[in-house]
């Protein structure tokens, strides 16, 4: 089996390589926080993103961000003694930078996948995130069998670079409108004088139901927790990237443009809140 190394270790890649571990691979870990205290009990643990380019073959990435991602990428491909041959992107990075990231890993004869992930932090815990992998069929096909333990859900969505973050990019502008909507729909009716759980009960057996009123507000919103682990700073992050993708590729982005006003407003206002606050913001008039 080929030596595995994973570097980014927080809420989305820790209990990924966590579960990576517990499929019975060895994985040579790595984060900037500190690494002893995130990695799988007894996983090796490197002091840099080059130790972990010199001891593994297929590295993983789950980063905050693209620029974080090239940073990381120039470290591994500046290793002179590398045993890293692939790198799968799991960062949600937006595909400008997903496309520098191939290219400038390309010229150190290293192939990249961007493999962004939906299901949030108890999807990765659970082994069932939505992976979206764009890769060529015989990379898809390598790689595979060590993505599994970790998105069982895992979909093989194109074959040119950039192509996994523009579905992902499309899912969470999906996920950021049902959460604003929802937010506004929910005041709305509290201002009337309805009760949050009968709203939400109700919509959940009616059309407007979705991701938000089946999961994000009974789960993370009504109960006051507030405790996705999906920051705030990562969804605006994300609308951005997908309303300048848009504006790039000539797409209807009416509602882009719209989302990207809440989000941004959202983290200017609450700037290290978790994204299910957004209920509270819209509400208050944010
Ligand atoms: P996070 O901030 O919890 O984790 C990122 C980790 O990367 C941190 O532990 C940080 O210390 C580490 N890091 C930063 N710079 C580094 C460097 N130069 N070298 C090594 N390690 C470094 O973020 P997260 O919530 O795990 O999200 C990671 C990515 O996944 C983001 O792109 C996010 O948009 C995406 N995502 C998050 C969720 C979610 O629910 N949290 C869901 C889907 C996708």
């Amino acid at each position: 089996m080929p030596a595995l190394g994973f570097i980014g270790l927080g809420n989305m890649g820790g209990p990924m390589v966590h579960n990576l571990a517990a499929a019975g691979h060895e994985v040579v870990c790595f984060d900037a926080a500190g690494t002893a205290a995130l990695a799988p009990p007894g996983a090796p643990c490197a002091g840099s993103a080059r130790e972990v380019a010199a001891r593994a073959r297929i590295v993983f990435l789950c980063l905050p961000d693209g620029p974080v991602v090239l940073q990381v990428a120039r470290e591994l491909a500046a290793c002179s003694e590398r045993a890293v041959e692939i790198v799968v992107d799991s960062t949600t990075a937006g595909i400008a930078d997903a496309r520098a990231a191939h290219d400038l890993l390309a010229g150190a004869g290293i192939r990249y996948a961007d493999a962004p992930v939906s299901g949030g932090t108890k999807g990765a815990q659970a082994g069932t995130l939505a992976m979206m992998v764009a890769a060529p069929d015989d990379l898809f096909a390598e790689v595979e069998p060590f993505v599994r333990p970790m998105a069982a859900n895992a979909r093989h969505v194109g074959t040119e670079p950039g192509h996994g973050m523009a579905m992902k990019l499309l899912n969470n502008f999906l996920s950021a409108t049902a959460m604003a909507a929802t937010s506004e729909a929910v005041a709305f009716g509290v201002s009337q004088g309805l009760d949050m759980t009968t709203i939400l009960e109700t919509v959940n057996l009616s059309t407007g139901r979705n991701t938000a009123t089946e999961d994000k507000f009974p789960n993370r919103i009504a109960t006051g927790s507030f405790d996705s682990g999906f920051a705030t700073r990562l969804m605006a992050k994300d609308i951005r990237l997908y309303e300048e993708s848009v504006a790039d590729a000539g797409a209807p982005g009416t509602l882009a443009g719209m989302l990207r006003t809440i989000w941004d407003g959202m983290e200017a206002a609450r700037p290290d809140s978790d994204f299910t606050e957004i209920y509270e913001h819209v509400r208050d008039g944010g």
